[in-house]
């Protein structure tokens, strides 16, 4: 009988002292989820160390998973970054094609990617077979693609461009030399106003940033006329024409913090306004709206958006996903990206 109420007076204690700790907990404005989610991030911290590991991830992740990244940043960046790693795993938090080129470019690595499925509506848009026949029509052009694309189109390209360096590749391209660009027909189009070059583009698109919308947008800066627009080249063309400032994520993250202007509507994947708050904590940034009502007012990308905090938690443990590139595209794949980074220095 003295057992019995020794074991109740135990369990009455327990839930006194869990609610007394829960009660600090939410005094201090640490939600339960807030807690778990520090918890899991502390793990994936030790993890890292104890594998040896890296996480680089792309500015669209959710801020969660950047806070946790020895490295954030655009396609260009992470290149960069993948191809100076010295640790034995790259866990990529981003998607398929940012994996690929990380593992193209850092063979002996092992390349993990939290969900398989992360594509992406660009590198999707180009099949590789179509693309081959495509090329094949038109053997006297240069092959130009932009980073979003899988290892097999890379494979038939002479080079990869991203959106901070496409500019300057093709205007280093001689200028009787015919031009294919592929996948995204905006970027394209971009590029095509900046440098005065008529190129063959292949008719691909971004859905996150084929979605904002002209009117909505032009009502938002109605309100807020002392504001700048900051768009990424992926946008349409009608959007970019509203733009102040024109460039990739890198380049508009700069934007904001050197341009004296206070408030900014920015015009790409709202992961990025992560980025761009802990460079700027004062200015005003207002994600430009997409088409959709949605809550967040904002366009988002559902393949990047696909990692979560948890699935890098689970990658990291398990090392799998793992990514792997058959020999011979990864060769081929190396020279266009190789000779990408050569003309971006
Ligand atoms: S934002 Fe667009 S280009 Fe970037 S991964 Fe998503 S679908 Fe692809």
């Amino acid at each position: 009988m003295l057992d019995l109420y020794w074991v109740a007076f135990k369990s009455v204690f327990c839930f006194l002292n869990m609610c007394i700790f829960v009660k600090i907990l939410s005094k201090k404005g640490i939600t339960k989820i807030d807690y778990r989610m520090k918890n899991l991030k502390e793990r994936i911290l030790e993890l890292k160390k104890e594998k040896n590991a890296v996480i680089l991830a792309h500015y669209y992740q959710e801020a969660d998973i950047q806070d946790v990244a020895d490295y954030v940043g655009d396609s260009l960046g992470l290149s960069q970054e993948a191809m100076k790693v010295d640790a034995d795993i790259i866990l990529f938090a981003g998607v398929h094609f940012m994996a690929e080129t990380a593992k193209i470019l850092n063979p002996s690595k092992k390349v993990i990617l939290p969900d398989l499925k992360a594509g992406c509506s660009l590198a999707e848009s180009c099949p590789p077979e179509d693309f081959k026949k495509f090329t094949e029509a038109h053997p006297d052009h240069i092959v130009i693609t932009y980073v979003n694309c899988s290892a097999e189109v890379k494979a038939l390209t002479d080079i990869v461009v991203t959106s901070a360096n496409a500019v300057k590749i093709v205007n280093s391209i001689p200028k009787d030399k015919p031009i294919i660009f592929a996948p995204d027909k905006n970027l394209g189009k971009y590029v095509m106003e900046q440098t005065g070059r008529k190129m063959l583009l292949w008719d691909g698109a971004c859905v996150v940033h084929e979605a904002f919308s002209l009117d909505k947008l032009i009502a938002l800066y109605k309100k807020n006329p002392d504001a700048q627009i900051i768009a990424h080249p992926e946008s349409e063309t009608h959007i970019l024409k509203t733009a102040n400032y024109i460039g990739s994520t890198a380049g508009m993250i700069n934007y904001v913090k050197t341009n004296p202007s206070n408030k900014f509507i920015v015009a790409t994947e709202a992961g990025i306004l992560h980025k761009m708050k802990q460079e700027v904590p004062d200015k005003i940034l207002i994600p430009a709206p997409s088409n959709e009502d949605n809550t967040c007012a904002c366009s988002e990308c559902g393949y990047m958006k696909m990692n979560t905090l948890q699935k890098v938690y689970d990658c990291l443990l398990n090392e799998t996903p793992e990514i792997s590139v058959p020999d011979d595209i990864m060769k081929k794949a190396l020279i266009p990206i190789e000779r990408m980074l050569e003309l971006s220095k």
